[in-house]
């Protein structure tokens, strides 16, 4: 390491650095250089590269060789920039001690301020500035910040809760101020002032057993180990694991001369944006404070003023505006501005400070936005000239296309309202909600119908939760994965949903939720993140935006839709569901399934008598009762996706799923069927599978009892015939579920062929039809060749294939899944985002080998990683035709399929 370079120089008009070298400089050191190179006024100084703090941790704490030398050298040419020495008695450079890692880790780490304040440079200082209050309150902000930064937690003091050094020190303020009768710091004059730094040196002797460093090289080199030591610190490493930031990145440091905002009225201090982030709309937007330091603005102590007149809409609108106030200044901010979007080409978040009138940029770095904002930002690019269509694509994660279709919680209020947080599960229906609580199906729909808005919350949902489901704003469970019923079906109506909540004890019968410590009762308003898996007690603000009507929205889609190759279809079961699916561009149907539609009030009964049927006769007379309602579901759910293909798979689910298991049911059905209650236990008992995910279900019911596939396939053929009779174009596709060999596919394809020749026979027409299959037994896969022979579409299953592949069940993953990803043996949940490497090599072999067989062979895919952009670009790279998910993702499959082309390009 000796002759590596560790040290970087920013001096306005030159920079040993560039905006490119992020790895090495961070992103906050990088960004520095840059300005630095565009002639921006920065504050002179330097970063200290990240490899520097690798090697301090891997060697406990030891700077390479030749540091020290850097360090003093670049030191002397920033304090010559700004005119000024570091440490000298008659004009001393004050510094800055900053982390700066890679990619924007806020709050994480470190910071020490006003570095360089000693009882020899503070004489200096103040015959120099004139204001000796101002440097004793400079130095009894860095005796603050450098006891609880270096002297306490880097030197690894874990104090108790609220016996901190920080918060000694603020004790003591508090007393100053009380016996001087004030309320602000700001009141208190320079003796009191003086007085209270000499308390705090002190009490930090008396805590923590040292004296405060009156050494300004000795004070660096505390603050610089500091920051390096504040990457290990615990929230910093616990902010990592969650957005997966490798730990071994390390931050950079940067050392950069002190200007002061809080010099006086001629001195300010503020951030900005150089578009609005919540709107995306194209103007400066700000705030600032007059005579205050950076820390005050975010801090939220003082109200901040509004930038400019644009800015004042959103908020202060009572004091006047930067522009007003410094024109001068506003003016070049104003020219910065304009000439660092230039520049990067994307919005910025800029912070600034005025020290008497002198304008200094001190960080410009790419803004964050949320969806809505990033989709006007990027098309107003574009037609600016800024960017081109590609980039504008790629500048929009396809999760953010998710918010121009559901009503969000209003991210400011939830940043407000953190403290309402209360727990945390799997978001398995985005957008946000907020309602009363309820905890049965039966109360949401009532309370729904009395015009409360409401949210269903469970242990875990079943069909017979449905209408419940329905008429709540949202649904929480305690259990469930990614794929338990909750979850699916909320996703397919876009319904925000948030699964798997541990820390929820629901009492159903007390009608209570106990979740850390506090209770919450029916009728109790919550509000739910679901594209965050976040819960808060009480009300947050929602808003929502119209897709239909939005222009920007339209027209970043049609970019997508042009650029895509993959089709994107829908999975819907009725004709409401399709008819949504096709406003949001959905291509078809890739999967419905018909078990859904047996749970009707009219329905279930003969679905019963037919499970319960103890011959083929009697089984044959309860289908003869469900043909005409499947032939109906089915012409909606054709007539509704009329000129595309629809996919229809036969029958899925064990049979007992259909049969009531709770004793108070069974009287009831009991009756209804016109048989004793004993036998009908019986007979439940009967069909009872210890494994039923495993069991009597998919292809295999339809063998053994091939009336119910010739029914449905006879439901949509008939329907089919009609509907071609009427001149509708209609392209019905069947599908047979669970296959995992050729045998079990030719049996179930010979029972459609032989009903659609009955049936167009008896319609005096026929319709152009295909039999395909699910692939999502693993068997399936591998010998994909062979099915291929004679299934013309193969569609995969992913959620039985993940299931399947790993051996995990997908509704009781949830009992393990976190610990997994806590102990990284898995990186994500693999029934939301595909397992390329396992799931995914079968998926590869099956597309190879199956048209390899079979070169017209349709694939696509419809568990619920069709919606999910990382799989969707797997599904790209193994060149399938289509993904197919729910409705409310069928926009984020579009976005997300022309990404991954562009991905591919590079
Ligand atoms: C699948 O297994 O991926 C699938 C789509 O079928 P289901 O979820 O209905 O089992
Ligand atoms: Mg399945």
């Amino acid at each position: 390491m000796g002759n590596k370079k560790n040290v970087y120089l920013f001096i306005k008009g030159k920079a040993d650095g560039d905006a490119g070298m992020k790895n090495l400089l961070g992103g906050k050191g990088a960004n520095l250089a840059e300005m630095a190179n565009l002639n921006i006024s920065v504050p002179a100084g330097f970063t200290i590269t990240t490899e520097v703090c690798t090697y301090f941790m891997n060697s406990g704490g030891q700077y390479p060789e030749g540091l020290e030398k850097e360090v003093e050298e670049a030191m002397q040419l920033a304090g010559e920039a700004m005119g000024k020495t570091f440490a000298d008695p008659k004009n001393p450079l004050l510094i800055s001690v900053r982390s700066g890692a890679r990619m924007s880790m806020p709050g994480m780490m470190e910071t020490v301020l006003n570095v360089g304040l000693t009882s020899k440079t503070m004489p200096g200082l103040i015959s120099k500035n004139g204001n000796e209050r101002f440097i004793w309150d400079a130095y009894r902000r860095l005796i603050t910040m450098y006891s609880d930064v270096v002297l306490e937690k880097a030197a690894g003091i874990e104090p108790e809760e609220g016996g901190g050094i920080r918060e000694l020190l603020e004790k003591e303020m508090e007393k100053i101020k009380e016996a001087a009768g004030v309320k602000a710091d700001t009141a208190l004059g320079v003796e009191e002032m003086k007085m209270l730094c000499g308390i705090y040196k002190a009490k930090v002797k008396e805590i923590l057993g040292v004296e405060f460093p009156d050494d300004p090289m000795e004070q660096i080199w505390g603050a610089i180990g500091a920051v390096f030591t504040s990457w290990n610190g615990k929230r910093a490493v616990s902010y990592r694991n969650i957005e997966g930031i490798p730990h071994d990145w390390g931050t950079a440091v940067n050392v950069q001369s002190m200007v002061f905002g809080n010099m006086g009225d001629d001195s300010a201090t503020g951030v900005a944006f150089t578009r609005n982030p919540a709107t995306g709309d194209n103007y400066f937007y700000g705030e600032f404070l007059l005579n205050a330091q950076g820390e005050d603005v975010v801090a939220g102590i003082r109200t901040p003023q509004a930038l400019n007149e644009v800015s004042k809409m959103s908020g202060s609108d009572a004091l006047p505006s930067l522009e007003e106030t410094m024109p001068e200044q506003y003016k070049e901010l104003y020219e910065i501005r304009n000439n660092l979007e230039r520049h990067y080409r994307d919005m910025q978040d800029i912070e600034f400070t005025i020290e008497n009138h002198k304008l200094y940029m001190l960080q410009t770095r790419v803004g964050k936005r949320n969806g809505i904002a990033a989709v006007r930002m990027a098309v107003d690019m574009e037609h600016e000239g800024l960017i081109t269509k590609e980039e504008a694509i790629m500048r929009v994660r396809p999760d953010q296309i998710n918010e121009f279709l559901l009503p969000m919680l209003d991210p400011k209020d939830e940043e407000a309202k953190q403290s309402d947080k209360i727990a945390t599960g799997l978001p398995a229906g985005p957008g946000g909600a907020v309602g009363q609580i309820v905890f049965t199906a039966d109360e949401a729909e009532a309370w729904a119908k009395t015009g409360k808005k409401v949210i269903l919350v469970r242990n875990e949902t079943s069909p017979e939760d449905v209408h419940g489901m329905h008429a709540a704003e949202a649904i929480l469970t305690a259990m469930g994965g990614m794929t338990s019923h909750a979850a699916l079906v909320a996703r397919g109506w876009g319904k925000c949903c948030i699964v798997g909540c541990g820390a929820l004890n629901i009492d159903v019968h007390k009608k209570q939720i106990e979740v850390n410590g506090r209770v919450l009762k029916e009728g109790d308003y919550i509000s739910l993140n679901g594209s965050k898996g976040t819960v808060y007690t009480g009300k947050l603000d929602l808003f929502l935006v119209d897709p239909a009507k939005n222009e920007i929205f339209q027209e970043i889609m049609k970019w997508a839709d042009d650029t895509r190759k993959l089709g994107v279809r829908t999975n819907a079961d009725t004709p409401e569901d399709a008819a949504q699916a096709r406003r949001f561009g959905a291509q078809g149907i890739g999967l419905c399934r018909t078990e859904h539609m047996f749970f009707g009030p009219d329905r279930i009964l003969p679905m019963r008598e037919m499970i319960l049927a103890e011959t083929k006769e009697d089984r044959e007379k309860a289908l003869a009762k469900l043909l005409p309602f499947q032939r109906d579901d089915f012409k909606g759910i054709l007539r509704a996706m009329k000129g595309l293909p629809v996919t229809i798979r036969t029958l899925d689910p064990p049979l007992h799923e259909f049969l009531p298991h709770e004793p108070v049911n069974q009287g009831e059905v009991a009756t209804e069927l016109g048989i004793t209650v004993k036998e009908l236990r019986r007979k439940v008992a009967a069909l009872h599978e210890f494994n039923p995910m495993l069991g009597h279900r998919g292809c295999r019911l339809g063998i053994v009892y091939p009336e119910i596939t010739a029914m449905q396939a006879r439901a949509i053929l008939e329907a089919a015939c009609a509907l071609k009779k009427e001149g509708v174009e209609i392209y019905p596709e069947i599908m047979i579920p669970l296959i995992g060999t050729k045998a079990e596919f030719e049996n179930q394809k010979a029972v459609v062929i032989k009903t659609a020749d009955e049936v167009f026979k008896q319609e005096g027409i026929s319709v152009d039809y295909l039999v395909g299959t699910m692939i999502e037994i693993p068997r399936a896969a591998i010998t994909a060749d062979k099915i291929a022979e004679t299934a013309q579409f193969f569609s995969f299953g992913t959620n039985d294939l993940t299931q399947m592949t790993f051996g995990y069940s997908r509704d009781d993953i949830g009992s393990f899944l976190p610990e997994y990803i806590e102990k990284k043996i898995l990186p994500v949940d693999p029934f939301q985002s595909l397992d390329q490497e396992g799931v995914g090599f079968l998926i590869g072999h099956a597309v190879e080998k199956g048209r390899a067989a079979n070169p017209n062979l349709k694939v696509g895919i419809c568990g619920e990683h069709g919606g999910d952009p990382a799989s969707i670009e797997f599904c790209h790279s193994v060149n399938m035709d289509y993904v197919s998910c729910s409705p409310y993702r069928v926009p984020v499959a579009r976005f997300a399929a022309a990404q991954s082309v562009l991905k591919e390009k590079g």
